[in-house]
Protein backbone atom coordinates (compact mmCIF):
# COMPACT_ATOMS: atom_id res chain seq x y z
CA UNK A 1 0.00 0.00 0.00
CA UNK A 2 1.52 3.37 -1.14
CA UNK A 3 0.32 6.56 0.84
CA UNK A 4 -0.60 9.78 0.50
CA UNK A 5 -1.49 13.05 2.68
CA UNK A 6 -4.52 13.05 0.13
CA UNK A 7 -6.33 11.27 -2.16
CA UNK A 8 -8.78 12.87 -4.22
CA UNK A 9 -11.45 10.88 -6.39
CA UNK A 10 -12.20 12.02 -9.58
CA UNK A 11 -10.23 14.26 -12.28
CA UNK A 12 -13.12 16.78 -13.20
CA UNK A 13 -11.69 20.51 -12.54
CA UNK A 14 -13.06 19.75 -8.54
CA UNK A 15 -10.86 16.87 -8.50
CA UNK A 16 -7.91 18.40 -10.76
CA UNK A 17 -8.25 22.05 -8.99
CA UNK A 18 -8.27 20.11 -5.52
CA UNK A 19 -4.86 18.45 -6.28
CA UNK A 20 -2.88 21.25 -7.92
CA UNK A 21 -4.06 23.16 -4.18
CA UNK A 22 -3.10 20.36 -1.92
CA UNK A 23 0.19 20.09 -3.69
CA UNK A 24 1.19 23.84 -3.38
CA UNK A 25 -0.31 23.23 0.32
CA UNK A 26 2.92 20.97 0.28
CA UNK A 27 1.01 17.58 0.53
CA UNK A 28 1.66 14.22 -1.45
CA UNK A 29 -1.12 13.63 -3.72
CA UNK A 30 -2.68 10.64 -5.26
CA UNK A 31 -5.83 11.52 -8.15
CA UNK A 32 -7.73 8.67 -9.22
CA UNK A 33 -10.72 8.71 -12.12
CA UNK A 34 -12.57 5.84 -13.57
CA UNK A 35 -12.02 7.61 -16.98
CA UNK A 36 -9.11 8.07 -19.38
CA UNK A 37 -7.48 10.46 -19.98
CA UNK A 38 -9.14 13.57 -21.91
CA UNK A 39 -12.74 12.14 -20.81
CA UNK A 40 -15.83 14.13 -22.57
CA UNK A 41 -18.45 15.21 -19.85
CA UNK A 42 -21.84 16.36 -20.55
CA UNK A 43 -21.79 20.35 -19.63
CA UNK A 44 -22.88 23.44 -21.51
CA UNK A 45 -18.76 24.54 -21.43
CA UNK A 46 -19.28 28.00 -20.46
CA UNK A 47 -16.75 29.52 -18.01
CA UNK A 48 -18.07 32.54 -15.76
CA UNK A 49 -16.23 35.22 -14.98
CA UNK A 50 -16.33 33.58 -11.56
CA UNK A 51 -14.93 30.42 -13.20
CA UNK A 52 -12.17 32.53 -14.81
CA UNK A 53 -11.66 34.33 -11.92
CA UNK A 54 -11.05 30.80 -10.04
CA UNK A 55 -8.50 29.41 -12.15
CA UNK A 56 -6.77 32.91 -12.13
CA UNK A 57 -6.69 32.62 -8.32
CA UNK A 58 -5.29 29.01 -8.86
CA UNK A 59 -2.89 30.34 -11.24
CA UNK A 60 -4.32 27.83 -14.06
CA UNK A 61 -4.78 29.96 -16.78
CA UNK A 62 -2.70 28.24 -18.96
CA UNK A 63 -5.94 26.20 -19.11
CA UNK A 64 -8.25 28.67 -20.47
CA UNK A 65 -8.14 28.57 -23.81
CA UNK A 66 -8.01 32.34 -25.76
CA UNK A 67 -11.61 32.70 -26.45
CA UNK A 68 -13.38 35.24 -24.39
CA UNK A 69 -17.19 36.21 -24.21
CA UNK A 70 -18.65 39.44 -22.91
CA UNK A 71 -21.74 38.39 -21.30
CA UNK A 72 -25.38 36.74 -21.85
CA UNK A 73 -28.23 37.35 -24.53
CA UNK A 74 -31.33 36.35 -23.54
CA UNK A 75 -34.19 35.84 -26.44
CA UNK A 76 -37.93 34.79 -26.22
CA UNK A 77 -41.00 35.82 -26.13
CA UNK A 78 -40.86 38.64 -28.67
CA UNK A 79 -37.70 40.23 -26.62
CA UNK A 80 -33.95 40.03 -26.58
CA UNK A 81 -31.75 41.34 -24.03
CA UNK A 82 -28.46 41.58 -23.44
CA UNK A 83 -26.68 41.56 -20.32
CA UNK A 84 -22.86 41.75 -20.33
CA UNK A 85 -20.64 40.90 -17.60
CA UNK A 86 -20.91 43.32 -14.82
CA UNK A 87 -17.48 44.90 -13.77
CA UNK A 88 -17.10 43.81 -10.05
CA UNK A 89 -15.19 41.24 -8.00
CA UNK A 90 -15.04 38.98 -10.44
CA UNK A 91 -13.55 40.72 -13.74
CA UNK A 92 -15.64 40.64 -16.94
CA UNK A 93 -14.18 38.12 -18.38
CA UNK A 94 -16.11 34.97 -19.41
CA UNK A 95 -14.82 31.69 -21.79
CA UNK A 96 -15.97 28.52 -22.87
CA UNK A 97 -13.60 25.18 -23.62
CA UNK A 98 -14.76 21.79 -24.64
CA UNK A 99 -15.04 20.10 -21.12
CA UNK A 100 -12.58 17.04 -22.80
CA UNK A 101 -9.83 19.93 -23.23
CA UNK A 102 -10.65 21.74 -20.53
CA UNK A 103 -10.43 19.05 -18.38
CA UNK A 104 -7.96 16.99 -19.93
CA UNK A 105 -5.51 20.42 -19.58
CA UNK A 106 -6.60 20.66 -15.58
CA UNK A 107 -5.57 16.88 -14.95
CA UNK A 108 -2.06 17.00 -16.79
CA UNK A 109 -1.46 20.51 -14.89
CA UNK A 110 -2.41 18.70 -11.52
CA UNK A 111 -0.25 16.38 -12.79
CA UNK A 112 2.77 18.30 -13.32
CA UNK A 113 2.56 19.70 -10.02
CA UNK A 114 3.72 16.76 -8.84
CA UNK A 115 0.37 14.68 -7.93
CA UNK A 116 0.11 10.94 -9.19
CA UNK A 117 -2.95 10.79 -11.45
CA UNK A 118 -4.38 7.22 -11.90
CA UNK A 119 -6.34 7.25 -15.07
CA UNK A 120 -9.27 4.04 -15.60
CA UNK A 121 -8.61 3.55 -11.83
CA UNK A 122 -12.01 3.70 -10.13
CA UNK A 123 -12.02 4.03 -6.07
CA UNK A 124 -14.11 1.05 -5.66
CA UNK A 125 -14.44 1.10 -1.44
CA UNK A 126 -12.76 2.89 1.62
CA UNK A 127 -10.87 1.24 4.51
CA UNK A 128 -11.73 2.65 7.86
CA UNK A 129 -9.55 2.69 11.09
CA UNK A 130 -11.26 2.22 14.48
CA UNK A 131 -11.75 5.81 14.90
CA UNK A 132 -13.95 6.03 11.61
CA UNK A 133 -11.53 7.68 9.85
CA UNK A 134 -10.43 6.56 6.13
CA UNK A 135 -7.10 4.74 6.08
CA UNK A 136 -7.08 3.67 2.64
CA UNK A 137 -8.78 4.02 -0.93
CA UNK A 138 -9.57 0.72 -2.56
CA UNK A 139 -8.73 0.54 -6.48
CA UNK A 140 -8.04 -2.17 -8.94
CA UNK A 141 -4.66 -1.41 -8.65
CA UNK A 142 -4.20 -1.52 -4.93
CA UNK A 143 -5.20 0.33 -2.09
CA UNK A 144 -3.99 4.22 -1.59
CA UNK A 145 -3.22 4.62 1.94
CA UNK A 146 -4.97 8.45 2.75
CA UNK A 147 -4.47 10.34 5.43
CA UNK A 148 -7.25 13.22 4.06
CA UNK A 149 -9.62 12.52 0.85
CA UNK A 150 -11.06 14.08 -0.77
CA UNK A 151 -14.56 13.16 -2.92
CA UNK A 152 -15.01 14.94 -6.23
CA UNK A 153 -16.51 12.26 -7.88
CA UNK A 154 -19.39 14.50 -9.77
CA UNK A 155 -22.70 14.45 -10.16
CA UNK A 156 -23.92 10.53 -9.52
CA UNK A 157 -20.94 10.44 -7.35
CA UNK A 158 -20.19 6.49 -6.62
CA UNK A 159 -17.74 7.09 -4.15
CA UNK A 160 -19.40 9.35 -2.32
CA UNK A 161 -22.44 6.98 -2.16
CA UNK A 162 -20.55 4.41 -0.46
CA UNK A 163 -19.72 6.84 2.25
CA UNK A 164 -23.34 7.82 2.53
CA UNK A 165 -23.61 10.69 0.21
CA UNK A 166 -27.78 10.83 -0.15
CA UNK A 167 -29.51 12.94 -3.21
CA UNK A 168 -32.74 14.63 -2.45
CA UNK A 169 -34.77 14.61 -5.04
CA UNK A 170 -37.67 16.55 -3.68
CA UNK A 171 -35.75 19.05 -4.38
CA UNK A 172 -35.37 21.05 -8.16
CA UNK A 173 -32.98 19.16 -10.29
CA UNK A 174 -32.02 19.70 -13.59
CA UNK A 175 -32.41 17.62 -16.65
CA UNK A 176 -30.28 18.56 -19.51
CA UNK A 177 -28.80 17.68 -22.95
CA UNK A 178 -25.96 18.97 -24.98
CA UNK A 179 -24.39 18.79 -28.65
CA UNK A 180 -21.65 20.53 -30.73
CA UNK A 181 -22.32 22.09 -34.04
CA UNK A 182 -20.18 23.26 -36.60
CA UNK A 183 -20.88 27.20 -37.61
CA UNK A 184 -18.89 29.89 -39.07
CA UNK A 185 -20.16 32.17 -36.02
CA UNK A 186 -18.24 30.71 -33.47
CA UNK A 187 -15.86 33.44 -32.17
CA UNK A 188 -19.19 35.48 -31.43
CA UNK A 189 -18.64 36.71 -28.55
CA UNK A 190 -21.91 36.51 -26.42
CA UNK A 191 -23.53 33.18 -24.57
CA UNK A 192 -27.22 33.03 -26.15
CA UNK A 193 -29.75 31.25 -23.76
CA UNK A 194 -33.46 30.70 -25.53
CA UNK A 195 -36.34 30.49 -22.79
CA UNK A 196 -39.14 30.23 -25.48
CA UNK A 197 -38.51 26.50 -27.04
CA UNK A 198 -41.44 24.82 -29.09
CA UNK A 199 -41.98 21.70 -30.73
CA UNK A 200 -42.76 20.77 -34.31
CA UNK A 201 -46.38 22.07 -33.74
CA UNK A 202 -45.02 24.68 -32.30
CA UNK A 203 -46.24 24.04 -28.77
CA UNK A 204 -44.34 25.50 -26.16
CA UNK A 205 -41.75 23.25 -24.47
CA UNK A 206 -40.75 23.51 -20.62
CA UNK A 207 -37.28 24.27 -20.42
CA UNK A 208 -34.64 26.28 -22.01
CA UNK A 209 -32.34 26.17 -24.95
CA UNK A 210 -27.94 27.85 -24.62
CA UNK A 211 -25.65 28.47 -27.81
CA UNK A 212 -22.15 28.80 -26.31
CA UNK A 213 -20.06 30.06 -28.95
CA UNK A 214 -16.81 27.87 -28.36
CA UNK A 215 -14.02 29.90 -31.13
CA UNK A 216 -13.11 26.75 -32.36
CA UNK A 217 -15.52 26.61 -35.68
CA UNK A 218 -18.30 24.90 -33.26
CA UNK A 219 -20.91 25.84 -30.49
CA UNK A 220 -21.57 24.08 -27.72
CA UNK A 221 -25.72 23.57 -28.67
CA UNK A 222 -28.12 22.21 -25.70
CA UNK A 223 -31.30 22.65 -24.05
CA UNK A 224 -32.59 21.73 -20.52
CA UNK A 225 -35.13 21.83 -18.20
CA UNK A 226 -35.90 22.21 -14.26
CA UNK A 227 -37.67 19.34 -12.53
CA UNK A 228 -38.80 18.25 -9.16
CA UNK A 229 -40.09 14.63 -8.10
CA UNK A 230 -43.64 16.40 -7.87
CA UNK A 231 -43.52 18.26 -11.05
CA UNK A 232 -41.17 15.87 -13.06
CA UNK A 233 -40.10 17.95 -16.36
CA UNK A 234 -42.14 15.81 -19.15
CA UNK A 235 -39.44 16.57 -21.82
CA UNK A 236 -37.46 14.39 -23.86
CA UNK A 237 -34.43 17.07 -24.01
CA UNK A 238 -32.75 14.70 -26.98
CA UNK A 239 -35.77 15.54 -29.03
CA UNK A 240 -35.89 19.12 -27.67
CA UNK A 241 -32.43 19.42 -28.59
CA UNK A 242 -32.80 18.45 -32.31
CA UNK A 243 -35.84 20.85 -32.56
CA UNK A 244 -34.33 23.75 -30.52
CA UNK A 245 -31.06 23.22 -33.39
CA UNK A 246 -34.07 23.88 -36.38
CA UNK A 247 -35.41 26.83 -34.73
CA UNK A 248 -32.15 28.96 -34.57
CA UNK A 249 -29.85 26.47 -38.27
CA UNK A 250 -30.35 29.66 -40.35
CA UNK A 251 -29.57 32.07 -38.03
CA UNK A 252 -26.39 30.58 -37.06
CA UNK A 253 -25.72 28.20 -40.53
CA UNK A 254 -25.54 25.21 -38.08
CA UNK A 255 -24.31 21.86 -39.27
CA UNK A 256 -26.10 18.59 -37.77
CA UNK A 257 -26.07 18.16 -33.40
CA UNK A 258 -23.24 15.93 -33.12
CA UNK A 259 -22.02 13.83 -30.25
CA UNK A 260 -25.21 14.66 -28.49
CA UNK A 261 -25.64 13.23 -24.51
CA UNK A 262 -27.82 14.00 -21.61
CA UNK A 263 -27.45 13.97 -18.11
CA UNK A 264 -28.70 14.88 -14.74
CA UNK A 265 -27.81 18.07 -12.14
CA UNK A 266 -28.41 18.02 -9.02
CA UNK A 267 -28.78 21.11 -7.10
CA UNK A 268 -28.21 23.64 -4.38
CA UNK A 269 -26.66 21.83 -2.42
CA UNK A 270 -29.74 19.29 -2.18
CA UNK A 271 -27.10 16.56 -0.64
CA UNK A 272 -26.90 15.14 3.03
CA UNK A 273 -23.62 13.84 4.58
CA UNK A 274 -20.79 15.43 2.60
CA UNK A 275 -18.25 14.70 5.07
CA UNK A 276 -16.68 12.91 7.19
CA UNK A 277 -13.92 12.78 10.08
CA UNK A 278 -10.83 13.51 6.87
CA UNK A 279 -13.37 12.97 3.84
CA UNK A 280 -15.50 15.93 2.12
CA UNK A 281 -16.97 16.53 -0.92
CA UNK A 282 -16.60 18.21 -3.54
CA UNK A 283 -18.05 19.98 -6.41
CA UNK A 284 -20.97 18.37 -8.79
CA UNK A 285 -20.93 15.43 -5.85
CA UNK A 286 -21.60 18.02 -2.92
CA UNK A 287 -24.39 19.28 -5.10
CA UNK A 288 -22.99 22.65 -5.88
CA UNK A 289 -24.53 23.69 -8.91
CA UNK A 290 -26.49 26.79 -9.36
CA UNK A 291 -29.84 26.34 -9.82
CA UNK A 292 -30.91 29.16 -12.33
CA UNK A 293 -28.26 28.44 -14.57
CA UNK A 294 -27.34 24.85 -14.15
CA UNK A 295 -23.42 25.94 -13.98
CA UNK A 296 -20.98 24.11 -11.60
CA UNK A 297 -17.21 24.82 -12.48
CA UNK A 298 -16.94 27.79 -10.88
CA UNK A 299 -18.25 26.44 -7.64
CA UNK A 300 -16.08 22.62 -7.96
CA UNK A 301 -12.74 24.70 -8.18
CA UNK A 302 -13.60 27.14 -5.19
CA UNK A 303 -14.76 23.92 -3.27
CA UNK A 304 -11.74 22.40 -3.98
CA UNK A 305 -9.71 25.35 -2.57
CA UNK A 306 -12.07 25.62 0.79
CA UNK A 307 -11.22 21.90 1.33
CA UNK A 308 -7.50 22.31 0.64
CA UNK A 309 -7.42 25.24 3.02
CA UNK A 310 -9.53 23.34 5.64
CA UNK A 311 -7.14 20.09 5.24
CA UNK A 312 -4.19 22.23 5.32
CA UNK A 313 -4.80 23.96 8.51
CA UNK A 314 -6.59 20.83 10.03
CA UNK A 315 -4.08 18.92 12.04
CA UNK A 316 -4.39 22.14 14.20
CA UNK A 317 -7.58 23.63 14.74
CA UNK A 318 -9.88 21.22 12.22
CA UNK A 319 -8.91 17.73 12.99
CA UNK A 320 -12.72 16.23 12.22
CA UNK A 321 -14.47 17.47 9.31
CA UNK A 322 -17.83 16.04 9.54
CA UNK A 323 -19.10 19.28 11.02
CA UNK A 324 -17.09 21.91 10.19
CA UNK A 325 -17.85 21.04 5.84
CA UNK A 326 -21.14 21.54 6.20
CA UNK A 327 -21.17 24.54 8.26
CA UNK A 328 -18.44 25.91 5.40
CA UNK A 329 -20.48 24.84 2.32
CA UNK A 330 -23.65 26.86 4.33
CA UNK A 331 -21.62 29.71 5.53
CA UNK A 332 -20.15 30.42 2.15
CA UNK A 333 -23.39 29.12 -0.22
CA UNK A 334 -26.46 28.58 1.65
CA UNK A 335 -28.70 31.29 1.56
CA UNK A 336 -28.13 31.98 -2.24
CA UNK A 337 -28.70 28.47 -2.82
CA UNK A 338 -31.95 28.15 -0.91
CA UNK A 339 -32.64 31.30 -2.32
CA UNK A 340 -31.98 30.00 -6.06
CA UNK A 341 -33.58 26.72 -5.42
CA UNK A 342 -36.74 28.09 -4.36
CA UNK A 343 -36.70 30.55 -7.24
CA UNK A 344 -35.99 28.03 -10.05
CA UNK A 345 -38.94 25.74 -8.22
CA UNK A 346 -41.34 28.29 -9.23
CA UNK A 347 -40.03 27.69 -13.01
CA UNK A 348 -40.94 24.24 -12.78
CA UNK A 349 -44.68 25.12 -13.14
CA UNK A 350 -44.89 25.02 -16.68
CA UNK A 351 -47.13 28.57 -16.75
CA UNK A 352 -45.03 30.43 -15.33
CA UNK A 353 -42.66 31.23 -17.99
CA UNK A 354 -45.94 31.81 -20.80
CA UNK A 355 -46.80 34.21 -18.36
CA UNK A 356 -43.41 35.95 -16.74
CA UNK A 357 -41.70 36.17 -19.82
CA UNK A 358 -42.94 38.68 -22.10
CA UNK A 359 -43.14 40.86 -18.94
CA UNK A 360 -39.47 40.05 -18.39
CA UNK A 361 -37.60 40.40 -21.64
CA UNK A 362 -39.60 43.50 -23.58
CA UNK A 363 -40.01 47.27 -22.42
CA UNK A 364 -38.78 47.81 -18.98
CA UNK A 365 -38.81 44.79 -17.86
CA UNK A 366 -36.25 43.46 -20.65
CA UNK A 367 -34.18 46.92 -20.14
CA UNK A 368 -34.05 46.83 -15.88
CA UNK A 369 -35.09 43.16 -15.02
CA UNK A 370 -33.06 41.09 -17.07
CA UNK A 371 -29.33 42.14 -16.72
CA UNK A 372 -30.15 41.94 -12.82
CA UNK A 373 -31.15 38.28 -13.39
CA UNK A 374 -28.53 37.67 -16.05
CA UNK A 375 -26.31 38.37 -12.87
CA UNK A 376 -27.65 36.41 -10.57
CA UNK A 377 -27.09 33.25 -13.21
CA UNK A 378 -24.24 34.22 -13.81
CA UNK A 379 -23.03 33.71 -10.46
CA UNK A 380 -21.75 37.14 -9.81
CA UNK A 381 -23.42 38.46 -6.74
CA UNK A 382 -20.89 38.51 -3.88
CA UNK A 383 -20.88 38.75 -0.06
CA UNK A 384 -19.06 41.78 -0.31
CA UNK A 385 -21.00 43.66 -2.90
CA UNK A 386 -23.50 46.34 -1.48
CA UNK A 387 -25.60 47.50 -4.45
CA UNK A 388 -29.03 47.97 -4.84
CA UNK A 389 -29.42 43.86 -6.51
CA UNK A 390 -26.77 42.47 -4.36
CA UNK A 391 -28.84 44.20 -1.27
CA UNK A 392 -32.01 42.63 -2.44
CA UNK A 393 -30.11 39.21 -3.37
CA UNK A 394 -29.06 39.03 0.31
CA UNK A 395 -32.29 39.68 2.16
CA UNK A 396 -34.44 37.51 -0.21
CA UNK A 397 -31.31 34.77 1.05
CA UNK A 398 -31.83 35.34 4.46
CA UNK A 399 -35.79 35.65 4.38
CA UNK A 400 -35.84 32.35 2.33
CA UNK A 401 -33.38 30.27 4.39
CA UNK A 402 -34.92 31.56 7.40
CA UNK A 403 -38.45 29.74 6.13
CA UNK A 404 -36.80 26.75 4.76
CA UNK A 405 -34.92 26.23 7.26
CA UNK A 406 -35.97 22.68 7.44
CA UNK A 407 -34.72 21.79 3.54
CA UNK A 408 -31.62 19.48 3.14
CA UNK A 409 -28.93 21.39 2.30
CA UNK A 410 -25.47 19.41 3.29
CA UNK A 411 -26.92 17.99 6.12
CA UNK A 412 -25.09 15.31 8.26
CA UNK A 413 -26.93 12.62 8.83
C1 LIG B 1 -25.95 19.43 -19.67
C2 LIG B 1 -25.10 20.15 -18.66
C3 LIG B 1 -24.67 21.44 -18.96
C4 LIG B 1 -23.82 22.11 -18.05
N1 LIG B 1 -23.32 23.34 -18.42
C5 LIG B 1 -22.46 23.97 -17.62
C6 LIG B 1 -21.82 25.18 -18.04
O1 LIG B 1 -22.03 25.67 -19.16
N2 LIG B 1 -20.96 25.78 -17.17
C7 LIG B 1 -20.70 25.26 -15.94
O2 LIG B 1 -19.96 25.89 -15.17
N3 LIG B 1 -21.26 24.10 -15.53
C8 LIG B 1 -22.11 23.43 -16.35
N4 LIG B 1 -22.63 22.22 -15.96
C9 LIG B 1 -22.23 21.65 -14.67
C10 LIG B 1 -20.80 21.12 -14.75
O3 LIG B 1 -20.70 20.19 -15.80
C11 LIG B 1 -20.39 20.49 -13.43
O4 LIG B 1 -20.73 21.38 -12.39
C12 LIG B 1 -18.89 20.18 -13.35
O5 LIG B 1 -18.54 19.20 -14.27
C13 LIG B 1 -18.51 19.72 -11.93
O6 LIG B 1 -17.17 19.28 -11.91
P1 LIG B 1 -16.72 18.11 -10.92
O7 LIG B 1 -15.23 18.07 -11.01
O8 LIG B 1 -17.38 18.26 -9.61
O9 LIG B 1 -17.35 16.77 -11.53
P2 LIG B 1 -17.06 16.04 -12.93
O10 LIG B 1 -16.62 17.02 -13.93
O11 LIG B 1 -18.28 15.24 -13.23
O12 LIG B 1 -15.86 15.05 -12.63
C14 LIG B 1 -16.05 13.90 -11.83
C15 LIG B 1 -14.98 12.89 -12.18
O13 LIG B 1 -15.05 11.82 -11.24
C16 LIG B 1 -14.79 10.61 -11.92
N5 LIG B 1 -15.32 9.51 -11.11
C17 LIG B 1 -16.62 9.18 -10.88
N6 LIG B 1 -16.67 8.13 -10.04
C18 LIG B 1 -15.41 7.79 -9.72
C19 LIG B 1 -14.85 6.80 -8.89
N7 LIG B 1 -15.59 5.92 -8.19
N8 LIG B 1 -13.50 6.72 -8.81
C20 LIG B 1 -12.72 7.59 -9.49
N9 LIG B 1 -13.22 8.55 -10.30
C21 LIG B 1 -14.54 8.66 -10.40
C22 LIG B 1 -15.47 10.79 -13.27
O14 LIG B 1 -14.91 9.91 -14.24
C23 LIG B 1 -15.17 12.26 -13.56
O15 LIG B 1 -14.00 12.43 -14.33
C24 LIG B 1 -23.47 21.51 -16.82
C25 LIG B 1 -23.93 20.23 -16.52
C26 LIG B 1 -24.74 19.55 -17.42
C27 LIG B 1 -25.21 18.15 -17.10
Amino acid sequence: MKSFDCVVVGAGPAGSAAAIAARRAGLEVAVVDTAPAGRDKTCGDGLTPRAVHALKELQLDAALPAYRNKGLKLHGYGGSVIAAWPSGHYGTEGSASPRSLFDGTLASLASSSGAEVFYECPATGAEFGADGRITGVITPRGVLGARWVIVADGVRSPFGKQLGRTWHRGEVYGIAARSYCATPFSDEPWMHSHVELRDDEGVIQPGYGWIFPLGDGTVNLGCGALSTDARPAKVNTKKLLGHYADQVRDEWQLGQPEHVTSALLPMGGAVSNVAGPNWMLVGDAAACVNPLNGEGIDYGLETAIMAVDLIADASGRHPDLTLVWPHELRRRYGEAFVLARTLARVLTYPQFLPLAGPMALRGLGGRYLMPAAARLMGNLVTEEDRDLVARVWHAAGSSVSRMRADTPLWDPV
